[in-house]
């Protein structure tokens, strides 16, 4: 199968044997909605939620956050949106959250889910203004955490989001631990969403923020793409999504490397969109998964990438 550029029109992910891959937007703000929505995508996999808080005083009242997301729901009407809840830590400093500027090293700090240990008002908060909003709107609106290490945590943010009204729950797997532990998180959540800036970032031990060690941070790595097969397995399993909604997605050839590997969707930066939707109806998912598992026995990201230009 070769991988012809023609011109593809806007629609649905699928492969070349009509298995669908949905495409979804990654997000941040309403206003970016209608663009999303021009590009084709089917819904929203990510929709970072940091922006409203980070230029707060003090943390933004449920009435304000129910009106900031009922706005983005109702540019989406009967389409998935996929919230990730609050991914505060040193790297996104808030106002309002004690300073953590004394954490030595910030991207093994008290980020993502970890910020709302000891207190997790906020956290409690956001959850129910995500449920009001939800219930206003007819997007079919889901939430999922971050930096969420193993199923107890799992347990805990899937058991208060359904206490404050979410129906669907899962988490994202960027953590390493997250990934060797897929089959039992997802015996928990209802859904998994590999953030594979991080998951590359944590596998490979390198600050992702740190020039000098740039060329870690790349998602080709067969060690990222063996963790990723282990959470693609055990969604397979359980009968669970997986999604990826990390720039690993909005990769091409990375992309279908990914649904060989067991993904179900992919979440990206809408301008990607429609490259990846062009190159994914060129491959059935036997010849995907043909590729993963020629992409996993590489011993390097060249070689990995270079599977998939060999087609
Ligand atoms: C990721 O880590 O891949 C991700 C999607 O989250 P962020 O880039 O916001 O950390
Ligand atoms: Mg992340």
């Amino acid at each position: 199968l070769g991988r012809r550029r023609s011109k593809v029109p806007i629609g649905p992910g699928t492969l070349a044997d009509d298995t669908p891959i949905p495409l979804m937007a990654n997000l941040t703000a309403a206003a970016e909605a209608p663009r999303a929505r021009e590009l084709g995508a089917e819904g929203v996999g990510l929709l970072r939620t940091e922006l409203l808080f980070l230029d707060a005083e003090t943390a933004p009242s449920i009435a304000e956050q129910v009106e900031h997301y009922r706005g983005i729901f109702e540019e989406f009407p009967g389409r998935r949106v996929i919230v990730r809840t609050l991914d505060a830590g040193a790297d996104k400093p808030l106002a309002f959250l004690p300073a953590r500027s004394d954490e030595p090293n910030p991207a093994l700090g008290a980020r993502g889910l970890r910020a709302f240990r000891e207190d997790n008002t906020i956290l409690r908060n956001q959850l129910r203004a995500l449920a009001i909003a939800a219930d206003a709107t007819s997007a079919e609106v889901r939430v999922m955490a971050p930096m969420v290490a193993d199923a107890a945590e799992t347990a805990g943010f899937v058991l208060l989001a359904r206490e404050l009204g979410l129906r669907t729950a899962g988490v994202m797997a960027e953590v390493p631990s997250a990934a060797l532990l897929a089959a039992q998180i997802l015996g928990i959540a209802d859904f998994i969403s590999i953030g594979t800036n991080d998951l590359t970032q944590y596998t490979l031990a390198a600050d992702r923020q740190l020039g000098a060690l740039a060329d870690y941070q790349d998602p080709w790595h067969p060690a990222v793409l063996r963790l990723i097969r282990m959470i693609g397995d055990a969604g397979g399993q359980s009968g669970k999504p997986v999604g990826v909604c990390g720039e690993a997605a909005a990769d091409p050839l990375l992309a279908v490397v990914l649904v060989g590997l067991g993904v179900t969707s992919l979440s990206m930066t809408p301008e990607a969109l429609a490259d990846v939707r062009t190159e994914l109806r060129q491959h059935t998912l036997e010849h995907a998964r043909l590729l993963a598992t020629r992409a996993l026995a590489a011993s390097t990201p060249a070689e990995a990438r270079q599977v998939m230009l060999d087609g």
